[in-house]
């Protein structure tokens, strides 16, 4: 990953902590043997191409060198959630820098799949939204109130027509409601 948006950061984020590469806050930071930093994702991508420090054009020479000193500072900064980005608004959450990675996966604004996709459902929505959805979802499951048995929601019309418990209307049109399998079990044996 490259480095964190400066917008995500409650208080402004001075511009030494500013990767001169991706423009965003590092990210990883590493040094190079002059003292300037750079993401690691960054100057790692930047050393394909470049054999050249992208602050003053002179040769990297030896191993770029973590920069602990600045992550532990940056890691400290109390930021918003990264979803804020997309949707203003949308997730509440703020805590320190080293806290958003256990933050996302149980944001609210996180973008989840239905439980049902294996059954067709092709919704992606908010994290927050899914549990609405689950009680409407054409795929849930649903019990079948006559032979209690649990079908997908999809297939329960196709299944009253065939549910053995259900109650029908007695053939000899003696105006009595029987179940199914009643008349089933009739025909067959008188
Ligand atoms: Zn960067
Ligand atoms: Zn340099
Ligand atoms: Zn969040
Ligand atoms: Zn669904
Ligand atoms: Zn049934």
């Amino acid at each position: 990953m490259t480095g964190f948006a400066p917008e995500l950061f409650l208080e402004a984020v001075d511009d030494e902590f500013i990767c001169s590469i991706c423009f965003a806050v590092f990210n990883h930071p590493v040094t190079c043997q002059d003292g300037h930093s750079f993401c690691k994702e960054c100057i790692t991508k930047w050393q394909l191409n470049n054999t050249r420090c992208p602050v003053d054009r002179s040769n990297l020479r030896g191993l770029l060198v973590r920069n602990l000193a600045v992550e532990g500072a940056i890691a400290k900064r109390r930021v918003k959630c990264t979803s804020t980005i997309a949707r203003p608004g949308g997730c509440h959450w703020t805590g320190p820098l080293s806290s958003l990675e256990s933050h996302l996966p149980c944001c609210d604004m996180k973008v989840v799949e239905c439980k049902f996709k294996g059954r067709g459902c092709i919704l992606r929505a908010y994290q927050h939204e899914l549990a609405q959805h689950l009680l409407t979802c054409p795929h849930r499951t649903v019990k079948c109130s006559y032979c209690t048995f649990e079908i997908p929601h999809s297939e329960l019309s196709a299944h009253n027509e065939l549910c053995v418990a259900k109650l029908v209307t007695c053939p000899n049109n003696c105006g009595v409601q029987v179940e199914r399998y009643m008349i089933v079990w009739y025909l067959f044996n008188v």
